[in-house]
């Protein structure tokens, strides 16, 4: 199956690609004649519908990672066009990632770097104490792969008493992984140390925390999204930030990305940020690359595809 790959993959996916299907890459001349693709791998390139337009032999999008805001999903399936993800690929260094910015937060580990390499006059300086996770309260906001991992995880490693708020999911799955389900948003912001945000970006997501939110929020309590930019009002944010309405914030996914470098956020102190690295580890690269084009050699194969998004 004649297959584009439009944005770099792993070396080794890429050689396992090669060895299953007919492959163009980002590389080649011919990635620009859109009509020859009868399959697509795409990680960032945007699948709308004047690109599909132009792809009459299509019959599979598949998504290297999980989020698929990147591809009209409607428009696909309105021309009977399959889409797949990774869905499994890149939970466990997504959910790594968020342990990291919490600890990294919450110890003040990137502030503590900038400050040395100002020079210091004395150790263990007032302005970095920290706080620690032991027996705090973390906050999921989402309780799919991602968050699954993150509350099981930080509940081994800490005790962290877990909460969730997730419309989608019952209280009996909460209480079979040891968590608790809060129907109401602000009751779990106004009692999580930590909340880490793990949803889709949907209308309804959008502008999930916003001002109102925030300040619902402990004063030391930290807030992570590793899910989409627009989940969270960046000016709100960078405003309780500002303000010391938060302990801290660390974002991994922004509104506009790359982000710039002029963000205002990155002139907070109390501030992290990663450019979209939570799958990006060498385990979720391989994983997400051959996910994807064993998803398209199943469709070829006229086999269900492991994951189906539309
Ligand atoms: P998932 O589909 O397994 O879980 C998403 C959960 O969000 C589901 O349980 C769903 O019920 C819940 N949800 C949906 N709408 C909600 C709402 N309004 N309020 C509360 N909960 C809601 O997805 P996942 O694998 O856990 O990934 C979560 C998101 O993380 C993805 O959609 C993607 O956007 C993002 N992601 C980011 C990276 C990264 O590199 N930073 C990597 C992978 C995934």
């Amino acid at each position: 199956m004649k297959t584009f790959i439009f944005d770099p993959i792993d070396p080794s996916a890429l050689q396992y690609a090669k060895e299953k299907l007919n492959v163009v890459t980002w590389t080649d001349k011919e990635i620009d004649n859109y009509s020859l693709a009868e399959a697509v791998i795409v990680r960032t390139f945007k699948m709308t519908k004047e690109v599909i337009d132009q792809m009459p032999n299509l019959k599979i999008i598949a998504k290297h990672g999980v989020g698929v805001d990147n591809i009209d999903l409607d428009y696909a399936k309105s021309k009977g066009i399959r889409v797949t993800n990774t869905p499994q690929a890149n939970m466990h260094s997504v959910s790594e990632l968020v342990i990291a910015l919490a600890l990294n937060c919450a110890r003040k580990i990137s502030l503590s770097q900038r400050i040395i390499e100002k020079g210091i006059s004395k150790n263990s300086p007032v302005e970095l104490a920290g706080f620690e996770l032991q027996d705090k309260t973390l906050g999921l906001i989402g309780l799919g792969r991602i968050g699954s991992l993150v509350g099981h995880k930080l509940n081994a490693a800490f005790n962290m008493n877990v909460l969730v708020f997730d419309p989608y999911t019952t209280q009996s799955k909460c209480h079979e992984e040891g968590f608790t389900k809060y129907e109401s948003l602000d009751d779990l912001l106004k009692e999580s140390d930590i909340v880490s945000i793990s949803v889709p970006l949907t209308k309804d997501t959008e502008n999930l925390i916003s001002a109102r939110e925030l300040s619902l929020m402990k004063k030391n309590a930290i807030l992570i999204n590793t899910a989409r930019g627009k989940v969270i009002n960046e000016q709100d944010l960078y405003h309780a930030l500002q303000n010391g309405e938060i302990f801290g914030a660390a974002l991994d996914v922004f509104a506009e990305e790359p982000i710039s470098k002029d963000h205002p956020l990155l002139s907070c102190d109390n501030f992290i940020g990663t450019p979209h690295n939570g799958a990006n580890t060498v385990d979720a690269l391989i994983r997400m690359g051959t996910g994807a084009v064993d998803e398209i050699v199943r469709v070829m194969r006229n086999m269900k595809a492991l994951s189906g998004i539309a």
